[in-house]
């Protein structure tokens, strides 16, 4: 599988549906769909607006499936949109989007704003308009097996170097286990201490679980640059890794786009439902809270939030799960203003964070988070996504807050009872 060579800006006209059309004919201009957006709320900037970042969209629909954009076109009135503009809007439709899905749940009209940026991606990756960083990262998916250049050596060495620490054996390629676990590549360069946490977990609760030598990577650049090709091939590796080794339950790790990506566009993009079931790394362990398997002792001295990757709590339904989860181990857990399917970003997801000219504006907007943290006065927040992670550790370090940003997996296995 390789990605598409590009088609020019005509391959707009192709990811132009009913449902996008039916959202430019309604949209009735009044911008509530701003407030929603934290690179508005947190500039100012009018460009920020949720629906003028697919005005290049609106500019192809208007032009080829209006009468009157049709009729101006032909008397030469209106001039057809350029390669060149369409690359001058790309720092508004990816370093400042991160497909957190905020500004579709407040659209009056019902649009799904999201949904239209997600398809002005993909005919921006069809028509070879696309971030040079993106790209990067989705090409190394596909050729090395992960964007962090995460290979099956470096799972090895991880195994390794876990077996050795908890004494605890990690298997590979168990056929017939009932789990199979995936890791995202930023879990394993940035915070290798997850998966001894999670040998120690699985270990304790007695999960029979493996991972896969073929589909260790959850992470999927696809969705992110907006490539449904690239998506459909990275989902096709985790399910035939699935079914290669018969497990009932993948497990998508603490990463959000992964989660939405396999867990809801995956059996669409591949055509078929899954013969397995996939499951958030929270949803199951509160299962095996509820079942009794996972005991933990202790409790954690700090007070305590919880901040909702948005593709996991907004996008994926998850918001539950994590807070028994973290009861079980905090009595001074507090919650954000605006938390579950209402949370905001932290800045950096749907691939703002693999591009680096984003970097400054991506700190600029961290002032949400920051001034959500800093109203509840905490010293730890808890997170289920590594990039969430390293995005509110860069925006912590950035402000200098005296802040603690973790992992639920990691806390909870330091509290898993032996
Ligand atoms: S909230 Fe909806 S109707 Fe209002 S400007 Fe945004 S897309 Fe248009
Ligand atoms: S998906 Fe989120 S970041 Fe993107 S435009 Fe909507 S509110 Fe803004």
């Amino acid at each position: 599988m390789t990605m598409s060579l590009p088609q020019g800006v005509n391959a707009l006209v192709n990811v132009i549906d009913r449902p996008i059309a039916a959202y430019f004919n309604s949209c009735v201009h009044c911008g509530f769909c701003a407030e929603a957006c934290l690179f508005y709320t947190e500039t100012g900037d009018p460009r920020y607006t949720p629906i003028h970042k697919v005005e290049p969209l609106r500019k192809v629909w208007k032009q080829n499936f209006t009468f009157w954009g049709r009729l101006l076109r032909a008397l030469g009135l209106s001039k057809p949109l350029t390669l060149e503009e369409l690359k001058e809007w790309q720092p508004l439709v990816y370093d400042a989007c991160t497909m957190c899905g905020r500004c579709s749940t407040v659209c009056p009209l019902g649009n799904d704003i999201t949904y239209m940026i997600r398809k002005l991606r993909e005919g921006m990756v069809a028509a070879g308009a696309a971030p040079e960083d993106l790209e990067g990262a989705a090409f190394r998916t596909l050729t090395v097996g992960s964007p962090m250049q995460v290979t099956l050596e470096t799972i090895k060495a991880t195994i390794r170097h876990t077996e050795k620490e908890t004494g605890i054996k990690v298997p590979l390629d168990q056929e017939g286990a009932e789990v199979m676990m995936l890791l995202s590549s930023n879990e394993v360069g940035l915070y290798p201490e997850i998966m001894p946490a999670l040998a120690r977990v699985f270990d304790k609760a007695k999960v029979s679980w493996t991972l896969c030598s073929t589909a260790y990577e959850a992470t999927n650049a696809g969705i992110q640059i907006g490539s449904s090709d690239v998506a459909r091939t990275l989902v096709q590796r985790i399910v035939d890794g699935a079914e290669r080794l018969r497990v009932k339950i993948v497990i998508s790790p603490e990463c959000g786009h992964a989660y939405t990506a396999l867990r809801w566009d995956g059996p669409n993009l591949i055509g078929r439902p899954y013969g397995f079931k996939v499951l958030h790394i929270t949803e199951f362990l509160d299962q095996l809270r509820a079942e009794g398997r996972l005991t933990t002792s202790g409790k954690e001295s700090k007070r305590i939030t919880y901040h909702d990757p948005c593709q996991i709590a907004r996008r994926g339904g998850v918001v539950e799960p994590p807070r028994n989860l973290i009861k079980m181990v905090a009595d001074n857990f507090v919650e954000m203003d605006e938390t579950g399917t209402a949370n905001w970003c932290c800045g950096g997801g749907g691939g703002v964070s693999s591009i680096e000219r984003a970097i400054p504006l991506r700190r600029r907007v961290f002032s949400k988070k920051k001034s959500q943290l800093d109203a509840i006065n905490v010293k730890k927040v808890v997170t289920t996504c590594a990039n969430c992670r390293h995005m509110i550790e860069d925006g912590v370090e950035y402000n200098k807050m005296d802040v603690e940003v973790v992992s639920l997996t990691e806390m909870l296995a330091e509290h898993v009872q032996t």
